[in-house]
């Protein structure tokens, strides 16, 4: 039997590579220039991490956890999200003594044992980013204006951003009491996930995609006509700094979160594009998380980006890297000479092609096509002795007669457009 890839674990093969760190790169810039630094933690943590922090009443810890009991005899876990983690290293190494406002990034593969199908993976990968240590709604405000600015970076004007509030341990307990109520009138309608989820987990019904369901929950009451004085003004704040920025948003009352550990705002990045796995980004605030794992009580907020669905949104573009050069010979004599020039080239960052193994001028050219080299240049005996020669550029034909010598050549390229190191 062929050996093949564990079923939801993909290999992303270089046509997707250049996708990725595009989306990557854009991440890094974007969040550092916001002042966050990336930290790296393990894919794998104590399962009890996981249990305690997103709540053992999930989807996530009831079913799609990739635990199992390693050769000591501990219970470990591939992480499922990316927080967890985060949340312990910051505690475990007191990084808020450091800096009372941690702003952190990370990016890596995170795990969830879900059925597999476009946009949902069981390795998948997440760029995820936290602020910890302010309870001012300005962070939450900025926290979101960095993933728009992020998804404009990127070139994508969709998807939307979505907010709602979730209230607090304070008012969410006679909010979920209210909504059973409702939901109770309209049990024969739910799915079975729904009903069994009632005394555990009510809330997720407004976010269940079973049909039945969605219809069942039209006129559900609203956490947000619910909230405490503290969690209305909170999210009123949060309201303000957006419009301040003029930043395009809008509520969602019906949004809740498959994490037990959040808190006040929450929010989606949401698509119309990728059918039911609509939520390319997704986050909120978890001001009582750092102290159920042992932390002090401070407040944190952050959200992950699911790359595999961002990268499913950018599918049409190409990313992929091209020769700035080709240097064709056409003789064996020539190869030496053309190999010095791309060493010579290649020192100072003129990305330059040859043939490897001596074909002909024609498969050559061909080469230097498919490889979609910007410009081309044939070496022969008459352009070694007078050190000169036409290069073509590709996409036009347009012949440019130039010495062959990095500085010049670098004229040329670099004027086409083309960051090269000075
Ligand atoms: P969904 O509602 O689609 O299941 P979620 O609420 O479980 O998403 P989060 O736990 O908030 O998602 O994770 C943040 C982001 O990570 C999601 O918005 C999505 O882009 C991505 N993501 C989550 N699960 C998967 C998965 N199995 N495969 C690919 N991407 C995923
Ligand atoms: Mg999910």
């Amino acid at each position: 039997m062929a050996l093949t890839a564990i079923k939801g674990f993909n290999d992303i093969l270089p046509v997707e590579a250049g996708r990725w760190q595009h989306i990557e790169q854009a991440a890094r810039r974007v969040f550092e220039l916001n002042g966050f630094s990336e930290i790296r933690v393990p894919i794998m943590e104590k399962t009890e991490l996981f249990c305690r922090s997103i709540g053992d009443t999930t989807d996530i810890v009831e079913k799609e956890m990739y635990s199992f009991t390693d050769k000591g005899e501990n219970s470990v876990t591939l992480r499922p999200e990316g927080t967890a983690g985060v949340m312990r290293a910051l505690i475990e190494h007191k990084l808020y003594a450091l800096d009372p406002v941690a702003r952190l990034f990370y990016l890596g593969p995170m795990f969830r044992y879900e059925r597999p199908q476009k946009g949902r993976y069981r390795q998948f990968h997440q760029i995820g980013a936290e602020i910890t240590g302010v309870h001012d709604p300005l962070v939450d405000a900025q926290l979101l204006n960095m993933l728009v600015q992020f998804f404009r970076e990127i070139g994508l004007d969709e998807p939307q951003l979505q907010v709602n509030s979730l209230g607090c341990p304070e008012c969410r307990p006679a909010y979920r009491k209210v909504l059973v109520c409702f939901l109770e009138q309209r049990l024969e309608a739910l799915c079975e996930d729904c009903r069994r989820r009632m005394a555990t987990n009510p809330l997720r019904a407004l976010d269940c995609k079973v049909p039945g369901c969605i219809e069942a929950t039209v006129g559900a009451p609203s956490m947000l006509d619910n909230l405490c004085q503290g969690c209305a003004d909170h999210f009123a704040g949060v309201r303000r700094y957006l419009d301040a920025t003029a930043t395009p948003y809008s509520v969602n009352t019906r949004m809740v979160r498959g994490l037990d550990y959040y808190t006040r705002t929450t929010f989606e990045m949401v698509t119309g594009l990728l059918g039911s796995q609509s939520a390319v980004a997704a986050g909120g605030r978890y001001d009582g998380l750092i102290a159920q794992l042992g932390g002090p009580a401070i407040p944190g907020i952050g959200f992950a980006m699911g790359v595999e669905r961002v990268a499913l949104l950018l599918a049409d573009q190409d990313f992929s890297d091209h020769p700035e050069l080709f240097i064709a010979t056409m003789g064996a004599s020539e190869r030496l000479f053309a190999f010095r020039l791309m060493h010579e080239l290649l020192q100072t960052g003129v990305r330059t092609e040859m043939d490897y193994e001596g074909k002909s001028l024609k498969s050559q050219m061909r080469r230097a096509d498919k490889l979609g080299a910007r410009y081309s240049v044939v070496i022969g005996e008459n352009e070694v002795a007078s050190g000169r020669a036409v290069f073509k550029r590709m996409a036009n034909g347009e012949q440019i007669d130039a010495l062959l010598t990095v500085a010049e050549i670098r004229g040329f390229v670099c004027r086409s457009g083309n960051d090269l190191p000075a």
